[in-house]
């Protein structure tokens, strides 16, 4: 936004507190898909048997897996910086903005008053009010970035999309994990098939999961933590030497001064929007995290591209106009667009679905990797996709084929008619299209 504005000549100024890239480059994406390749490149190693190779005693330097993760979102972090620094018509301030009226911001004593004001402050880790947290050390995942020691016993609070990262990554490098989930089930928002594929999947690789653990308490013990759990089996408590707390996220909205701007925001602290990003207060938008429309570097990068179409173009560009995307980075990942089954099973239209596991498509076989399923549904007559997961190897960019059919708005059959590379799990997308059948 920032350089969308300057290059058309405008007198910009974006104010820091904290790493350029935000919460993205410095605690999350980046860095969690850094570690990700450093952990099933592990794997891979340990399984160097089925591949036909052997490489002796393998052992995780966490040091070393530290100083790369580091590397990777010190260069994005860096390259954000000096780009802004670099910018014509652009002042970057470090320091905490506030609000100090409709058109003013106040950031370390200086007071910035401007026509247009862009929100774009994300957000941060949710500490719960469990019982006994603020007795015990936890990690977030902003305090994961400075672990460079292998937790013996990790615990992890949060059967959701960050936890599961996490736990599979240190399961990899060697830590005894354990996750507490509060649900029936893990990533309680996808289909139930889902969750009990990622469980098994998770699983199968010894990570102990505890689901509906619904007091969760935690308490000092000499060898760590204990963390509490009431759950319909298996033991009341669960001692671990670390604990991360990856509940879920709270928006970065409370020191704005909103209040003094006339902003509002909901129950949740998230900034009341409407479709076209802006605030109640005319000349104030809010984008990414803090807007409670998205939870994703994608769907913040949409906003900003809704708002400036809007602004520059006049292309009236909508959030509802965008369909859901996201993926979960264990492996196999998890790629998913558009309606869930529950989604499609509550709107009654007619609709068709195909499952077919990926034990049957040839490149996940030649790979050695062949754990989960693709499942899409379609309109029953529109034959426009409705939605799809794609839990398996390359799921997370095989979606897109589906996903950019559904945003042409073209029914299924055109990619029937397309001719795939072989070999590839995107040439099975025809031959479980011609599977479909109606949606049960
Ligand atoms: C562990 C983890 C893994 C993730 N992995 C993925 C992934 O693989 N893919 C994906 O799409 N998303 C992922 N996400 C989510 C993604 O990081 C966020 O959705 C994205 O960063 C949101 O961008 P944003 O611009 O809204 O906010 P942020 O990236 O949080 O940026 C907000 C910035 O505002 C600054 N700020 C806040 N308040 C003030 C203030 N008052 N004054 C000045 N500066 C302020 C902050 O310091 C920060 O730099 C992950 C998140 C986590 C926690």
């Amino acid at each position: 936004m920032a350089a969308r504005f300057a290059g058309a000549g405008k007198t910009v100024a974006i104010i820091e507190r904290d790493k350029f890239g935000g919460t993205c480059v410095n605690t999350g994406c980046t860095p969690t898909k850094t570690l990700v390749a450093s952990a099933y490149t592990i794997h891979t190693a340990r399984r160097g048997a089925e591949y036909g190779f052997s490489v002796g005693d393998l052992r995780v330097d966490m040091t070393r897996v530290k100083a790369r993760k580091d590397a990777a979102s010190t260069t994005s972090s860096k390259g954000v910086e000096e780009w802004l620094r670099g910018m014509a018509n652009c002042t970057v301030i470090q320091g905490q903005a506030s609000f100090q009226s409709a058109n003013t911001v106040v950031v370390n004593d200086e007071v910035l008053e401007a026509g247009k004001i862009f929100i774009n402050v994300g957000g941060r880790a949710r500490i719960p009010d469990m019982p006994g947290v603020h007795d015990v050390p936890f990690l977030t995942n902003s305090s994961m970035m400075d672990l460079d020691v292998l937790p013996a016993h990790f615990i992890i609070v949060g059967g959701s999309y960050v936890g599961l990262e996490f736990a599979q990554i240190y399961r990899r490098f060697g830590s005894e994990v354990t996750v507490i989930e509060m649900g029936p089930r893990l990533i309680g928002r996808e289909d139930e098939d889902i969750s009990d594929a990622v469980r098994e999947i998770l699983e199968a690789e010894g990570i102990h999961v505890r689901l509906n653990a619904k007091c969760i308490s935690l308490e000092k013990r000499e060898a760590g933590v204990a963390v509490g759990i009431t759950c319909e089996d298996g033991p009341p408590e669960v001692v671990g030497s670390h604990v991360l707390l990856a509940v879920g996220r709270v928006p970065n909205t409370s020191d704005l001064g909103l209040d003094r701007a006339g902003v509002t925001i909901d129950h949740r602290g998230y900034i009341v929007v409407d479709d076209q990003l802006q605030t109640n207060v005319p000349g104030i938008w809010a984008l990414g995290d803090c807007n409670g429309r998205g939870a994703f570097t994608h769907t913040a990068y949409n906003d900003y591209e809704i708002v400036a179409d809007n602004l520059f173009n006049a292309d009236h560009r909508r959030v509802s106009d965008r369909i859901q995307a996201y993926g979960l980075f264990i492996d196999p990942p998890l790629g998913r667009c558009g309606m869930t089954d529950a989604d499609v099973r509550k709107s009654a239209r007619p609709a068709l679905a195909v499952k077919f596991p990926m034990s049957q498509v040839g490149r996940a076989e030649e790979k050695g990797e062949t754990q989960g399923f693709i499942k899409i549904c379609v309109d029953a007559e529109t034959k426009q996709i409705l939605g799809a997961a794609i839990l398996g190897v390359g799921g997370d960019e095989v979606i897109h084929v589906l996903l950019d059919a559904m945003y042409a708005k073209a029914p299924y059959t055109v990619i029937e008619r397309a001719m795939n590379i072989h070999p590839t799990v995107s040439e099975f997308l025809p031959t479980i299209l011609a599977k479909l059948e109606p949606f049960a």
